[in-house]
Order: C-alpha cells, then structure tokens, then sequence
C-alpha cells in the first residue's frame, strides 16, 4: 500500500470578473460576468492529488467566515482530507481576478493564508512512505518545521517553488524535489530564461541553485512538457498535444499528481509523465480545481 500525500499551502476564493478590456487606472468599465471559485496554490494541487487517487491531507488555514465554510466543502466535495484545515479570526484568502480576451490582472490578500503555522505543521502524522508538498503562497517557516520533520521521518518531500520568490531559497535545502517553471529558475537561479533551457543551461542552473547530488530540479515547460535534471543528467518529457483553452492552474494540477504518483510508489520518470498527462487534459478546459481530470481519463490518455 502507498503513502499518504501531505499538502501545506494557500486555499483562496478566486472572485473572477470577465471584461471586454481592463480599466485604466482610475477607470471604470463594465464587467460581462462574475463567478465564485475555490483557488489557491494549496487547494488546487490537494484537488490534483485527491483525483489522482491519494489519501491527501490538506494543511491550510481559511477565515471563520462564509467563503471558509465553503472553500472547505468544496475541497471535501473534491475528496481532500480537511480535518487540518483551520478556521482562523482572518478573513479567508481572496483572488480578485479581472481577465480580458487580452490580459488579466490579479489582486491577492493573502488573509488567513498568513496564519498557517509551525504547530499545524507539527502535528501532522508522517511516516517513510508519504509524500510532503508546500508552495510560496504560505508563510516559510512552517513549511520548514513541515520539511525537516518529514526529513526525521523519512518522508518525501516536494517545494513547488511558486510564485516565483527568493524567500524560497532558504527552502531548498529542506526538499527532495524542486519543481519550478521557467520563470521561477530564473529567479531562483538567477539567469537569462533563453540561454538556460538547453541541458547545458538546465545543469548549469541546478548548479547555481547549490542542489546536492541526492535532490532532482524538475522544471515544467508549459507546451513543451517538462524536464528532470539530476547531477550531470537532463531527462525531457515532451508535452502532449492540447488544444488550449485556459491554462490556469495547469502547473497545480501537474504538481498534485505528481506527488501522488511518488506517494503511491511510481518512478520519477513515471510519476512525471502522468503528470504531464493530467496538465495536457487540465488546459483543454475551464478553471483550475475545476479542470483537473480524474485518473482513469488520464490512464486512458496515455493509453
Ligand atoms: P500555470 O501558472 O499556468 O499553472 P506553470 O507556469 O506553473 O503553469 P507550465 O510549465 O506552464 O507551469 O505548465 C505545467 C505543465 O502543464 C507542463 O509541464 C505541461 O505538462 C502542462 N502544460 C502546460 N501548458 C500546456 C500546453 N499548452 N499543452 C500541453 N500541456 C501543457
């Protein structure tokens, strides 16, 4: 039998408001639509790892408000274990997202995001078969406390290293596995994105990161899949053909399967290419939580 997959990270409502072209500053234009959605960096990927088929716990922290009471059905109703997400004094965490056929623009507040914390990173049940994951959109050092007592229990574990930041840095000592998208090595590594994405570029950027010989970057390359590049090795696999509708959230979906493939026992290698697969069926649709395909769709996509 697999592990577990333990999930530390961000759960937001995403309020998304459609409009035919963005405001100017101190403009106001007419919106087509408005919906209400479960997002967040965290949410999002417990939803990948839960339609992927693991036992995911979610470590998370919502407002005692309406939006928390429903973001916390909404993962339940995904099938995410929620028991350890806490109601705090914040207000739940909020995406106010205008998109246009054109662009779009984000205002985030990170709300009770913030509250996430040592102690409910501390008292998760770990053992040497479940798989940890944390991103950027809560605070650091719980995801430390999380990191270090997976490392004691033998435990894997993942840093999603989005949205881009520098505080992540301090984390990359503490994981097994980096993923990052290409702006996010850059930042991280701090080079030119072009120049760096043949394997030359890829294994002189791991260099530059300080990763030890036992740790593995993976870098997603949105359209052209992604690549694994371990100490003097880059291992590519190409991205599947997609007609895209909307990509959002696709880097979410590839993390939560993945986790869940390594939790469940699965290679690396194999693990990434289900992964890859559930991203390529994510972007043909609607939605980040909302687009994330179930695992025999994916099964029966690699065929
Ligand atoms: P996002 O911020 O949009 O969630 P990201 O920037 O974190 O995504 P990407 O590298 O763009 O991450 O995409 C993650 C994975 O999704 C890719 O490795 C690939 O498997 C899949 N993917 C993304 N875009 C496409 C596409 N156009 N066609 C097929 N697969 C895609």
């Amino acid at each position: 039998m697999g592990g577990k997959v333990v999930i530390l990270g961000s759960v937001n409502v995403d309020l998304l408001v459609s409009t035919p072209r963005l405001p100017l500053a101190g403009e106001t234009v007419s919106g087509s639509s408005l919906t209400r959605q479960l997002g967040g960096k965290g949410a999002n990927q417990a939803v990948g790892a839960a339609r992927a088929g693991a036992h995911c716990i979610l470590l998370a922290a919502v407002g005692k408000d309406e939006d928390g009471a429903s973001m916390i059905a909404a993962l339940a109703g995904h099938g995410v274990d929620v028991e350890r997400v806490r109601a705090t004094s914040s207000a739940t965490g909020c995406a106010l997202v205008a998109t246009s056929p054109h662009d779009n623009q984000i205002i985030h507040i990170a709300g009770a995001n913030s509250d996430v914390d040592a102690a409910l990173a501390a008292e998760v049940d770990l053992g040497p078969a479940d798989v940890c994951l944390a991103q950027m959109e809560t605070p650091a050092p719980a995801t430390a406390v999380l990191f270090r007592r997976a490392r004691t229990l033998g435990a894997f574990t993942i840093l999603n290293a989005a949205p881009a930041s520098t505080g992540a840095r301090e984390l990359l000592p503490l994981c097994d596995l980096l993923i990052v998208n290409e702006g996010e090595l850059a930042l991280l590594a701090g080079s030119d994105v072009g120049p760096m994405l043949d394997d030359n570029g890829l294994l002189s950027s791991r260099t530059r990161l300080g990763l030890e010989h036992a740790q593995i970057l993976l870098v997603t390359l949105g359209a052209d899949g992604l690549a694994i590049i371990s100490e003097n090795k880059v291992q590519r696999i190409a991205g599947r053909p997609a007609k895209v509708i909307d990509t959002t959230g696709a880097g979410d979906c590839f993390c939560g399967y993945l986790a869940a493939g390594l939790a469940r026992g699965d290679t690396i290698e194999r693990a990434a290419a289900e992964a890859n697969a559930a991203a390529s069926i994510a972007v043909q649709s609607f939605g980040a939580a909302a687009s994330i395909p179930d695992r025999a769709t994916v099964l029966q996509c690699l065929g």
